[in-house]
């Protein structure tokens, strides 16, 4: 498991809902949090490590030895309140920041990894973070949320990122979409 970058297809997938988990979710829930913490992340979505699940993590502290584990299974946000801008940034488009303006409360309601509910107002940085997080899923980035001046200020570091991934298309190292979405169908037969 890895985490990819934009513009990897998988990052536009919209995420389905998880109806099984089983010791192998389990396992992968594990491996994200990891990668999130050597990645220095507070949160990270399935699309972002290739998976197609309504599924995300996140630990405000970024470190395993602090903090909550906080795990989200069909994520539903509800009830935006306010509007607080801050900035962002996002593990599949590493390095990349931007200004992001977003409602300062929501609601929440989802499953942990035990299969129990979630239901939860949540404000501050956990409401930022569940925001980005359930953009993922349904294929959305923070770039795309971002004023036109700040989009300017990005498109330099995006098209660097776009000649990366073709070179890596070149030898290989990702697959072409066809192979990328069979993949992704499979796991979805076994979770969905
Ligand atoms: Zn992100």
């Amino acid at each position: 498991m890895k985490i990819v970058q934009y513009p990897h297809p998988t990052l536009r997938y919209k995420s389905k809902p998880i109806n099984r988990i089983d010791r192998e979710l389990k396992n992968m829930v594990r491996e994200m949090f990891d990668l999130m913490y050597a990645a220095k992340g507070i949160g990270l979505a399935a699309n972002q490590v290739d998976l197609p699940l309504q599924l995300f993590v996140i630990n405000l502290s970024g470190s395993p030895e602090e903090g909550e584990e906080l795990v989200f299974i069909n994520p539903v946000v509800s009830s935006p309140k306010g509007s607080d801008e801050a900035e962002e940034g996002c593990l599949s488009i590493v390095g990349v920041n931007a200004q992001v303006s977003r409602p300062e409360s929501v609601h929440i309601s989802a499953y942990d990894l035990s299969g129990r509910e979630i239901n939860q107002t949540v404000n501050g940085l956990l409401a930022k973070a569940i925001q980005h997080e359930a953009d993922h899923l349904e294929g959305v980035l923070f770039i795309d949320r971002i004023s036109e001046s700040s989009k300017r200020q990005i498109e330099g570091e995006l098209e660097e990122f776009e000649i990366d991934f073709n070179n890596q298309r070149s030898t290989g190292e990702i697959l072409d979409d066809a192979a990328i979405f069979k993949r992704l169908a499979e796991i979805e037969t076994k979770y969905c």
